[in-house]
């Protein structure tokens, strides 16, 4: 049997938070319970920190909060998945001061403080169905879940989840923690995933502006589904190489002197790939570029109906990754070539690379098959077991 990863209901999910909290903080009940999505990127990598395109869709897997405001300011923080309690004072937090796991949450309340938005101290427990450190954004989903559950409190001013310019700010302070607070690097796809995406739809995201489009994403009533593979693979130097990969992009705008690599469009490339002086950083941009006008491409094939010509784009996306940007791994390679073989209609990697996921596009009704497949040929290979999920586009943190 391949391992499959479930996604809980909602009301299973909150239950289990609400338990956890009331164990671990004297049968106290919390104020509430909250929950956001992991996301799956369909298209469109490493291109959000170059102000270009990306398109997720929210997971069915989320991550619950149960959370009971203090009247002071300490945090105290307890996880299904991690072992204690951790514990600060808000006022400790900020840039540098904290470490584990209780860096982002208290980050989230750290960025809201920052933009003006009074927080205070909070004892807060989670429980999560998202996969962690599998690129399938479990930092982002407990962010987003701090962010609703703070901006649920009774006679809040600050940004209104209820409407999508509060979330806009609640995406920013959510950046602002894994950055600032955790010291992680992430370019905004993941905290715009997790609030602002549409059940039923895929989230187009252009990272110039922050602006969004809800595109329809039914696979089912296509015949087909999303088959996320997790790897399970786990690379050393992820952070450096991601920061590498950022700064070549940064360097490469500078010298073609605009702001990001989004203003070079797909008939600009030849004249700016001329005027990089390396190989590497040639490669880089045409990654960028040519990964940005793939997710136009993808868009205006499911604005047309035809959801079952996105394969090649996925295969072509997967390819740049691996040989222009180099973030690919051989469990990345192998988990896409036998998904393809095993008759997925595209796969690619998905997320910053280095391990983590990929995703195949397959037929209804084939997820069994196509893992069984997947599974061999990591056995063959002398690769640990994978896991596997089906992504359908799901609800936004709430
Ligand atoms: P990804 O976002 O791809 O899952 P990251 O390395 O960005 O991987 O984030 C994983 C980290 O986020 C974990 O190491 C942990 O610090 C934190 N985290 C995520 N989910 C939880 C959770 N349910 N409980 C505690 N910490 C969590
Ligand atoms: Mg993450």
């Amino acid at each position: 049997m391949t391992d499959v990863v479930t996604a809980w209901t909602e009301d299973a999910g909150a239950a289990q938070a609400r338990a956890l909290f009331t164990e671990a903080f004297d049968g106290v009940a919390p104020d509430g319970a909250w929950s956001a999505p992991g996301r799956v990127n369909l298209i469109g990598e490493h291109t959000d920190y170059n102000g270009g395109l990306c398109l997720p869709i929210a997971l069915p897997h989320r991550t619950y909060v149960a959370l009971r405001r203090r009247d002071d300011d300490a945090i105290r923080l307890i996880s299904g998945r991690e072992s204690g309690r951790w514990e600060a004072r808000l006022d400790q937090v900020g840039p540098g001061t904290v470490s584990g796991w209780g860096a982002y949450p208290a980050g989230v309340a750290w960025a809201l403080e920052q933009l003006g938005h009074a927080v205070g101290g909070f004892d807060a427990a989670v429980a999560s169905a998202v996969p962690y450190g599998s690129g399938l954004s479990s930092s982002a989903a407990l962010e987003c879940a701090f962010a609703v559950a703070f901006a649920g409190a009774p006679g809040w001013t600050g940004p209104d989840a209820g409407t999508d310019t509060g979330r806009v700010q609640l995406v920013t302070a959510c950046i602002r923690a894994e950055n600032e607070i955790a010291g992680a690097n992430t370019g905004g796809m993941d905290q715009a995933a997790s609030l602002r995406s549409q059940p039923g739809h895929a989230l187009l995201l252009d990272c110039r502006d922050g602006g969004v489009r809800h595109i329809p994403f039914d696979l089912s009533a296509a015949g087909l589904e999303l088959l996320v593979i997790d790897t399970k693979a786990e690379h050393a130097l992820v952070d450096g190489q991601y920061a590498q990969r950022r700064a070549t992009c940064e360097a490469a705008a500078e010298t073609l002197e605009v702001p990001t690599l989004r203003e070079i469009s797909p008939d600009l490339l030849d004249g700016a790939l001329a005027a990089l002086p390396g190989a590497e950083s040639r490669k880089r941009v045409r990654h960028v570029v040519t990964e940005i006008g793939r997710v136009e491409q993808f868009v205006e094939l499911l604005d047309s109906g035809r959801v079952r010509e996105v394969g090649p784009l996925m295969d072509a996306s997967h390819a740049s990754l691996a040989e222009d940007y180099e973030v690919s791994c051989a469990e990345l390679d192998v988990a896409v070539s036998a998904a393809r073989k095993a008759g997925a209609l595209g796969a690619r990697m998905t997320g910053g690379g280095f391990g983590g996921s990929a995703i195949a596009l397959i037929e209804a009704g084939t997820s069994e098959a196509v893992s069984a497949a997947v599974e061999q040929a990591f056995a063959d290979a002398g690769f640990g077991a994978p896991a596997f999920l089906t992504a359908v586009a799901s609800s936004p943190a709430r």
